[in-house]
């Protein structure tokens, strides 16, 4: 695998299609570039990006650009939705939610046409089939474009549902996922995500100002750190670059620094970059999430049997539960609490099916509380380094933080904590594992909503 020349500057070269790049001299490669919202957030933000498109493609690369809604646009819609009805049909939500990356995709090509270079926009429907999830991508207009010349721009987040024929949407933040999948497809040499931080960090640079660049991270660590809330990339994203083989590059549209390689497989390492430190840390950072909620089922009947009824229900109720724990029974009563936690938008649905079925499990009552943070510290090195959980817990203690439960990997911790508390408690473990840098980390845009 070579590195992309995307970054090189529009003036330097070449519009002739297929040609090598003249700066390096290396033939064209069929790069994705996905742009997430703050990176299109207005009219500036949409001609910054078409320039740098323009530059790969001028540079005499295929070029496919995955855009997102602009700034919170998907945000705003969600809260006009709740505005109209607290119940919207799914399939109308999708066609409302759809309609943000419609909107930049099309500005973005007309910023592109300005360059002087052709571009011509595609729905997600128009490429991408499955129902929140991708089962199959149709890339025939997309490479029919490239054949062409042109570049070819996609809505992210958005596809179509196979039996119904129906626009559907793939989850929020799901653009990453759009663009790595069509990555796949075209067999491209490399899924750019562009996005308002320079990569991905030891820990949210907007919590942990003295967080460090992680110049190369394993997929399988970038997994637990998506799935424990670090929302830098999507989950699916990162699964099906690994899976497929894609080489995700993670970098800033609003700068030109080097960003961060997910590699797909541990045998990239070397191949990758020179200069590129082979020994991989003990641990690779921290991550935070707040969009969880704890859920205790008081009072269940301890006979076997309960805890399966329980994880049954809130099943059907298409909740995923994250972290769980049952209690140890008092003595002598014959009852245990369960305690689970879930996504806090799933949380209604969840409570409502468990209070219908109170009277066939038998217990007690039930507490919700949504004012609960997840940490996480995830590392390879945890496998092979005896003293990571005592070094963590003994930080979180000095800092006078109150642990409510705990879940472990192989190559993770995790806990959950006051909400009000947890980033105190992030800076205080990426603290403890000597993980803070001497520079101020850059975010250049977004809210962080
Ligand atoms: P986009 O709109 O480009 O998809 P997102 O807001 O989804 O951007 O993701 C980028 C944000 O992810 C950053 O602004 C940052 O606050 C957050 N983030 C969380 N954890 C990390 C991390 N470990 N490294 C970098 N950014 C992180
Ligand atoms: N616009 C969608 C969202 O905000 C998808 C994305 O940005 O990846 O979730
Ligand atoms: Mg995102």
């Amino acid at each position: 695998m070579s590195l992309p020349t995307s970054e090189l500057p529009a003036a330097e070269l070449t519009t002739e299609p297929g040609a090598p790049t003249p700066a390096t001299g290396k033939t064209k490669q069929l790069i994705v570039q996905k742009f997430g919202g703050s990176s299109v957030a207005d009219a500036d933000g949409i001609k910054r990006v078409a320039a740098r498109v323009a530059a790969a493609r001028n540079a005499g690369n295929d070029v496919v650009v995955v855009v997102s809604a602009m700034g919170d646009t998907t945000d705003e819609l969600l809260d006009l939705a709740a505005q109209v009805t607290d119940g919207a049909p799914a399939r109308e939500m999708d066609m409302l939610l759809s309609a943000g990356e419609r909107i930049s995709m099309a500005l973005l090509s007309m910023a592109i046409n300005k360059q002087g270079a052709v571009a011509q926009s595609f729905t997600g429907s128009q490429a991408i089939h499955g129902k929140a999830r991708i089962i199959d991508v149709d890339p025939h207009r997309v490479r029919t474009a490239l054949d062409k010349g042109h570049i070819a721009i996609v809505a992210g987040f958005q596809g179509m549902s196979q039996d119904t024929k129906e626009v559907t949407t793939l989850g929020r933040g799901g653009s990453d996922t759009t663009a790595v999948a069509l990555a796949a497809a075209l067999d491209a040499d490399v899924c750019e995500i562009y996005t308002d931080v320079d990569g991905v960090f030891t820990a949210d640079p907007r919590v942990v100002g003295s967080a460090q660049k992680i110049a190369t991270i394993s997929s399988e660590e970038m997994l637990e750190l998506a799935a424990s809330g670090a929302k830098i990339l999507h989950l699916r994203c990162v699964e099906y670059a690994r899976r497929f083989g894609v080489p995700l590059h993670v970098r800033s549209s609003f700068s030109q620094h080097e960003g961060t390689w997910v590699l797909p497989s541990p045998d990239d390492k070397i191949t990758i970059k020179e200069g590129v430190a082979l020994e991989q840390p003990i641990i690779s950072g921290v991550a935070h999430d707040r969009s969880e909620a704890k859920v205790t089922v008081v009072g269940v009947p301890d006979i076997p049997g309960k805890a399966a009824a329980i994880f049954q229900v809130i099943a059907k109720a298409h909740s995923n539960i994250d972290m769980i724990v049952q209690n140890v029974s008092t003595k002598g009563t014959g009852h245990t609490d369960i305690s689970f936690t879930l996504p806090i938008v799933e949380g209604a649905d969840a409570l409502e099916a468990l209070r219908a079925a109170q009277p066939e499990i038998g217990f007690e009552s039930i507490d919700y509380n949504a004012e609960i943070g997840k940490l996480s510290l995830i590392g390879a090195g945890m496998r092979s380094h005896p003293g990571v959980s005592a070094t963590f817990f003994k930080a979180l203690s000095d800092a006078g933080i109150n642990i409510d439960m705990i879940s472990t990997s192989e190559i993770r911790i995790s806990v959950v904590t006051r909400a009000d508390l947890l980033d105190d408690a992030v800076r205080a473990i990426h603290k403890a594992f000597e993980l803070d840098g001497d520079a101020t980390a850059t975010v250049y845009g977004g809210t962080g909503r």
